[in-house]
């Protein structure tokens, strides 16, 4: 007969449990459980800062970039929008430049603090 352990803390399963419990004890099962949601909440919160990221960088693409006035914007225009700059989804390289993705555009933050925008 094998051995089962704990899903939480690896103990190895007390005869007494339920052959389809995941947890030695009550107390494991809740940890797991609160551990998640926590998970869960931090992963909707940074999807939450995504889309305002995108947001503020889609106003300022359809405000300056779109109209070809520019190329480059100062990294004042995000921070005074309170940009987030923690959170991207990804990297991708675009025209040879690697660029942080949001949702619906890129940037890419240059160490003049100049940004490059680009509409994914
Ligand atoms: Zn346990």
């Amino acid at each position: 007969m094998e051995t089962r352990t704990c899903a939480y803390c690896g103990d190895d399963m007390p005869n007494s449990r339920n052959k389809n419990s995941r947890y030695c004890c009550h107390e494991c099962y809740y940890e797991n459980k609160k551990n998640r949601a926590v998970e869960t909440n931090k992963q909707l919160n940074q999807e939450r800062i995504l889309l305002f990221n995108d947001k503020i960088v889609e106003a300022i693409y359809e405000q300056y970039l779109e109209k070809k006035y520019i190329l480059y914007i100062s990294s004042i225009e995000l921070i005074k929008n309170n940009f987030n700059w923690s959170i991207y989804s990804g990297e991708v390289m675009i025209e040879g430049i690697k660029a942080k993705k949001l949702l619906r555009y890129a940037y890419t933050l240059f160490t003049n603090q100049t940004v490059r925008i680009w509409k994914l």
